[in-house]
């Protein structure tokens, strides 16, 4: 089984029902909304459509991710080509505007610029420097273009060196939250993080309507890379964001800054998702080059728990490709690879789950179990049995559809659902029964089964059992 997750960012390529089914058939695992572009209500439909795609055997799981306070265009028709050498006025403090001049919705940058100051646009394709700054409420830029190129609204800005005084979440993050939670959102990104306070607001958003919906942190901003261990602490999930990264910091400094964000989330059991180009070329060629096919396998080696498609599948012109390319990459890696073992612990959140999970993996190492099953109401005991990267299979069981949807994310882990029994062991022994019954055991084999006590979901984590399924098909080592 394939324990590399794959996400696919969904847009105007992949949004039609056919294609959403063509790349949930192919084996993508997340859909990740992009709530950067269009209004969060245009997404409503996409969640049914999503959602739709739903079979007995497998739920499908969606990734919200917010804009963050990044920097963007605002709106203006079609293409402009910005020409190396010409002089180009941004507007700030628009949202829209046709003309010459370039709009910019932030009305603080100019106030943040001086005069030979960079301003990178589109992820770094188009570079202005700084000439003058002015007007009324310092309300526009004047820029020379150093390396000029086409540029369509609502692209990306970035002013490195500049830490932007805007807040975590802003008015567009609030709405996008609120209607990602009501929408039924598995995973929130939250964006541009830059200190560990960033990720306040969502947690309490997502408290305060009484859900648990896990938080992943985009490290894409440099003074993240310096909070990286408070950020992790605080966050459930870690993505290498490095489309923004690549751009805030020099680009030959992100395949260590990669390292170092994989290594911190690895230490802590977390899931570890590496973003941005990872197939990009496949956005126009039906096949990638030989380098990007060795950066999905080595951010796979190094540790990362999933790989992100971003624009090969939302604008390119192969998505379906892109996520067959991506699953091979990731399944030809895995073959060759020794479990990583990971040794997560001391920088731990929820400790005595932590202590259950650790006594469960090892009890199964000792016993020769081939299965580990985790009882879990919100997914975290499964995350943390996941997070010593076990080479066995770990199921989680559950009797809520949206553990079972944010599973997905985590590496390695299948779910079942079952009815909570009123005594812990029948419902781990449904679970056996259930997964004998599609073959995933066999008799013979030993299971461990971690639960609650003495409900198996609803208690805290605290029971470890040893189970053998026996020919005639009882399951032997119950009280
Ligand atoms: C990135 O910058 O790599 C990223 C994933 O963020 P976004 O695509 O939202 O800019």
């Amino acid at each position: 089984m394939r324990r590399t997750r794959v996400v696919a960012t969904i847009g105007p390529s992949s949004w039609d029902w056919d294609n959403l089914k063509s790349i949930f058939d192919a084996g993508a695992d997340v859909f990740r909304l992009n709530y950067s572009h269009g209004e969060p209500e245009q997404k409503t439909e996409l969640y049914q459509k999503i959602r739709s795609l739903e079979t007995e055997e497998r739920t499908t799981c969606i990734l919200a991710d917010l804009p963050g306070p990044k920097l963007r265009l605002g709106e203006f028709s079609g293409v402009r080509l910005l020409t190396s050498g010409e002089t180009v006025r941004l507007l700030c403090g628009k949202s829209n505007h046709e003309g010459p001049e370039l709009p910019v919705e932030y009305d603080g940058l100019s106030a943040e610029l001086n005069k030979g100051d960079s301003i990178l646009l589109a992820d770094g394709l188009i570079r202005l420097s700084v000439s003058e700054t002015g007007g009324e409420k310092s309300s526009f830029i004047d820029c020379i273009v150093e390396d000029g190129g086409p540029l369509t609204s609502r692209k990306g800005i970035n002013v490195p060196g500049t830490m932007i005084d805007l807040p975590a979440i802003g008015e567009k993050d609030k709405l996008a939250l609120s209607h990602a939670l009501e929408a039924g959102a598995d995973w929130i990104a939250v964006s541009y993080v830059r200190t560990a306070e960033d990720l306040r607001p969502a947690r309490d958003a997502i408290n305060a309507a009484g859900l648990h919906t896990p938080i992943i942190a985009k490290i894409e901003h440099p003074a993240a890379l310096t909070n990286l261990h408070s950020i992790l602490d605080a966050a459930d999930a870690v993505m290498v964001a490095r489309g923004d990264l690549g751009v805030e910091i020099p680009l030959e400094q992100v395949p260590l800054a990669q390292q170092n964000i994989i290594d911190a989330g690895l230490m802590r059991g977390m899931v570890v998702i590496v973003a941005t180009q990872m197939l990009e070329s496949m956005t126009l060629n039906p096949r990638p080059t030989r380098a990007e096919v060795s950066d999905v396998s080595t951010a796979i080696r190094h540790g990362s728990t999933a790989v992100m498609l971003s624009g090969e599948t939302a604008s390119g012109n192969h998505p379906v490709a892109a996520v067959e390319t991506m699953i091979r990459i990731a399944s030809a890696t895995e073959e060759g690879l020794v479990s990583s073992g990971g040794t997560p612990g001391a920088l731990s959140k929820f400790r005595s789950t932590r202590a259950v999970a650790h006594s469960g993996v090892e009890l199964a190492k000792m016993s020769g179990a081939r299965h580990i099953l985790v009882a879990t109401q919100h997914g975290n005991a499964p995350r943390l049995v996941a997070g010593y990267r076990p080479d066995f299979a770990v199921t989680a069981v559950t009797d809520r559809i949206r553990a079972a949807r944010r599973m997905n994310l985590l590496p390695g882990v299948q779910t079942v659902m079952v009815d909570e029994h009123e005594r812990g062991s029948h419902t781990m022994q449904q679970a056996i029964r259930n997964l004998a019954a599609n073959g995933s055991i066999k008799s013979g084999e030993r299971v461990v089964a971690i639960s609650g006590s003495p409900l198996a979901m609803r208690g805290a984590t605290s029971t470890i059992r040893l189970y053998r399924l026996e020919a005639d098909g009882t399951i032997s080592g119950t009280e």
